[in-house]
Formats: C-alpha cells, structure tokens, sequence
C-alpha cells in the first residue's frame, strides 16, 4: 500500500491486519482512492460539495471487515448535480451523505429502473443519508437492483435516512427480486429498512409511494420494514406496496398519511404492532389495505380522525376479488389484538371499492368472491367520538364466509353488522398515550386466543409467536427517535404542513 497523490491515507490495525483510512476531498480522488480500497479500508468524504460525482463501488469487504466510506462530518458532505451511487461489491457501509440539488438527464433515467442510490451487491447497508428533493429525473432513490446477469442483491440494511419532497415518479425506494413481473417468483432478499423518516407530497396518479417490495406475488420478499416513521407519505395511496411473500413490517409509525400499508401481491405477510394515526383533518388518513391469503395483522393501533373516500372510509379494507388474480381475494388471514380508537371511519370494511371490482372480475371473467376464513381474536373497537359510523362495514352478510369472531369487544359507535358471539359490548376504561391518543382497555381481551400456533418466516430472525403474545407494545415514534439530530435541518416543512413549500413545483 503505498501514499498515492494528494490522498491523506493513515493507516489503522485491527483483527485483520492493516487498513487504510483515506481521506478524499474531491470525486477524482475518491475515485482513485476506491480502485485500492480492501476489506476493512475506510474512504472518507471531507467537508464539501461533490458536484456530479459517479461513485461506482465495485471493490468488496468482508463480513468482519466492511469498506467503509462516509462523511467525515455528517451533515457537511454533499452530492449533487449528475451524481450516482452504485454498490456493485458487497459488504460495504455508505453513511452520512446529503444528496440535493441534483441534476440528472431525466433520459437516463426511468421508473423500475437502478436507483439514484443502486445497492447490486449484498450484504450492504445505507446510513444515515439524506435524500431531499433530489431533482426532476424519475427513478427511485434507492434501490436493490439486479446486475444484468441477473444476481439478487440479499441480506442489505438501510437505516437512519430520511426521505422527503419526492416529486418524481416511482417509489422512494424500491427493492427488487426479478426482472419484472414474472411467473417464476424472486428469490428471498432478506433486508431490512429501519427507523427512516418518510414524508412527501402528493403526486399525480399510481406514481409510486414510499417502499415497494417485489414485484408480484410469487417472489419472495423475507423483508423486514421496521421502526420507520412515515409522517404524511403522501405520495400515492400505496405508502408501502408489498409485492412479495413473506414480508414483516414491525413498529412503524403511520402519521398524516394520504394512505394505506398494502399487502397489495403476495400471501403469508405480517403487520406487527404498527401505529396508524392522524392528529388532524386535513385530509383523509389509511390503515391497512389486504389483499391476498395467510397473513396477520397483529398488535396494531388505528386512530384516525379523518379517513380517505375513495377507499371507502376504514381502518382496515380487506379486498373483494377472486383468489391469486391482480386484485387477489383477502381470505384466510388473522386479525389480533388491534385496537381501534376514534376512527372517524369504519374500523374493518368487507367490501371496499366493490364496482370497481365488480368491473374488474367481469373483464378478466373470473367469480368475484368476498373476504372468508377471518380470524379475528382479541380486538378492541372504541369510538366515543364520531358515532356516524358504525365499527363493521359490510354489505354482504348473508353469504357464508366463515368470519371467526373470538373475544372481541366493542364499546361507544354501532356494531353495523348483526350481533355476534364473540364480539360483545363492554364499557371500556381508556388511558393517554399521549395529549393524542387513547388506548382503551378492556378486561378480558389481550392474550385470550394467544395460544394459537403462528408460523415464523424461514430464516428470519422475528419470533412472531411471542410478538403476538405480548400485545402492543411502545407508542407513536417521534423524528429524533429515528433520525440523528443533524438530519432533520434537512426534512423540509412538508411533514408539519402538510402544503407543498413555495420552491417545490410538482410534475
Ligand atoms: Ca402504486
């Protein structure tokens, strides 16, 4: 290893011997710096601006020795113009980077295609980096993209960034298993996306929301989304779109989000212990939308003061359809331990957007069928505040589907559907959260039906069992409870106004 032109390099020891620690302060020097960079070598960006940087990282760490490359001081680095970021080696950590004031050729780039950020390699981790209103070219900010022989990139992590002002097309991070939407089915990625800060502004149309995960239902996703907050993810009505099998979503806070957490394709998903609320009326706030077989909904808090119309006004939409199609029947799932507090809507709806899946099961000729094999233990439904509507929306009682109420209670707006044995009445005390919220309590609920086998996900580390046993847990989590301090001078207005800043244009 030798001292290359007007790069500091120092040299550090640990278990494996040498590494370098080379300290760069413009893009011909980092690029230079990458060619040598082994296993365990540090890259590090001084304070500045790197103008139309093209970082390709092929270079690899190792599992004990990850490259490094990061911010010297985070919040001092920035990328901007016609950059890019690849991650084409593996085992490497990219931390502390301010992407703004871009400016790619909108022709080079496309929706589903590599992001501004594009991980190739696996085991790679993005942190702390912020991503504000990058520019006008549409592509996702970050994606886990396929090389062009077609390797899955697996086992990645992206953590700590914060995600706002998007105003292109396509979601804000994308992670991808197959080419496009294919018969085969992706293979399992096993990453994970934790305490990010989402929030941005409506766009025009099915324009891709925040996290899209697989393409459709026969990949495998085995990715866990967790303590995230997304504060008016407004983008489209997808917050996250879960396009894969096999997915967790664990501990994220939905706040003043124009939208619902989809399990959109792709059975035997988990919602655990989400926070799904709205402080405001502004505009109208989602839950959950279902569609597809074998998952549960479990530990998760709905308080929404104003819920969205086009969808139906719910909490939780479960999908009207015909099995395994585009719009797949929800059936054979579990709903446990949820607590609906003051939603201003129905708290389950059985039979949301029905015309337009009436049209849809008559185009594609196939039996349009209703939400069956419900398990729903240990609910809570309580609404002292807006008595219009009633806890259950659903129109087609009649028909024999099987819903399976166990230890249900509900206490303040009407039941909407006939009585029922296992949901009943009950006056309920409640607590604070906070200045917000109420959690209503109810003496025989929680744990009843908890001796219900669950399975876990291959090779994923989440005891879905124990989780369900506990109950909810935690409450609504706040920005600097998942960003560093120094990220949120970066966050833009958008998440406390909810109104598009002066500057921002939309497409
Ligand atoms: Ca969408």
């Amino acid at each position: 290893m030798r001292f290359v032109a007007t790069i500091l390099i120092f040299f550090i020891f640990n278990a494996q011997g040498i590494c370098a620690e080379k300290i760069v302060s413009s893009n011909a020097e980092a690029y230079q710096a990458l060619k040598k960079s082994n296993p365990g070598d540090q890259l590090i960006f001084k304070n500045g601006e790197y103008k139309n940087i093209q970082l390709i990282i092929d270079r690899s760490g190792t599992q004990n020795n990850m490259i490094i490359i990061k911010a010297k001081n985070p919040g001092k680095v920035f990328f901007t113009g016609d950059a890019k970021v690849e991650l084409r080696g593996s085992y490497i950590v990219f931390e502390g980077f301010i992407f703004r004031n871009g400016k790619r050729n909108p022709e080079n780039w496309k929706p589903h295609g590599p992001g501004l950020v594009a991980i190739y390699g696996s085991f790679n981790r993005i942190t702390q980096c912020v991503f504000d209103n990058f520019d006008e070219a549409h592509s996702a900010w970050i994606t886990t993209s396929l090389y062009e022989k077609g390797d899955v990139p697996t086992h990645c992590r992206i953590d700590h960034c914060s995600f706002t002002n998007k105003l292109t097309f396509d979601q804000v991070i994308n992670l991808n298993n197959t080419p496009k939407k294919d018969t085969v089915g992706g293979p399992a990625m096993y990453h994970r996306v934790d305490h990010c800060f989402f929030s941005n502004p409506k766009k025009p149309g099915n324009a891709g929301g925040g996290i899209r995960i697989g393409y459709y239902r026969n990949d495998t996703g085995r990715c866990i989304i967790d303590s995230n907050l997304f504060v008016r993810q407004d983008s489209e009505p997808e917050i996250i779109t879960g396009k894969s099998r096999e997915n967790i979503y664990y501990a994220n806070t939905f706040l003043n989000c124009q939208g619902t957490l989809n399990f959109r394709h792709g059975d035997k998903q988990a919602a655990i212990n989400n926070f799904f609320i709205s402080t405001d009326s502004l505009y109208g706030y989602g839950g959950m939308f279902i569609w597809g077989s074998d998952h549960i909904i479990a530990n998760n808090y709905f308080s929404l003061r104003k819920t969205i119309a086009s969808r139906g006004r719910a909490a939780i939409y479960l999908n009207v359809g015909t099995k395994a199609s585009e719009h797949a029947l929800a059936y054979n799932s579990y709903l446990i331990n949820n607590i609906f507090s003051n939603v201003n809507g129905y708290a389950i709806h059985f039979n949301p957007m029905i015309e337009n899946r009436k049209i849809f099961a008559q185009q594609e000729n196939k039996p349009l069928e209703f939400p069956r094999d419900i398990y729903l233990f240990n609910n809570i439904f309580y609404n002292k505040q807006y008595s219009s509507y009633p806890f259950i929306k659903d129109d087609y009682q009649d028909i024999i589907r099987n819903l399976n109420w166990k230890n249900n209670y509900y206490d303040g707006s009407s039941l909407g559907i006939k009585p029922t044995e296992g949901l009943e009445p009950d006056e309920m005390k409640t607590e604070r959260f906070n200045d917000d919220f109420l959690m209503p309590t109810t003496a025989g609920s929680i744990n009843k039906y908890n001796n219900f086998k669950f399975y876990n996900i291959s090779f994923v580390d989440f005891d879905i069992q124990t989780k369900i046993t506990e109950g909810l847990r935690g409450e609504p989590l706040s920005i600097n409870e998942v960003l560093p301090r120094w990220m949120t001078a970066f966050t833009g207005n958008y998440y406390h106004t909810g109104i598009l800043d002066k500057e921002l244009k939309n497409i």
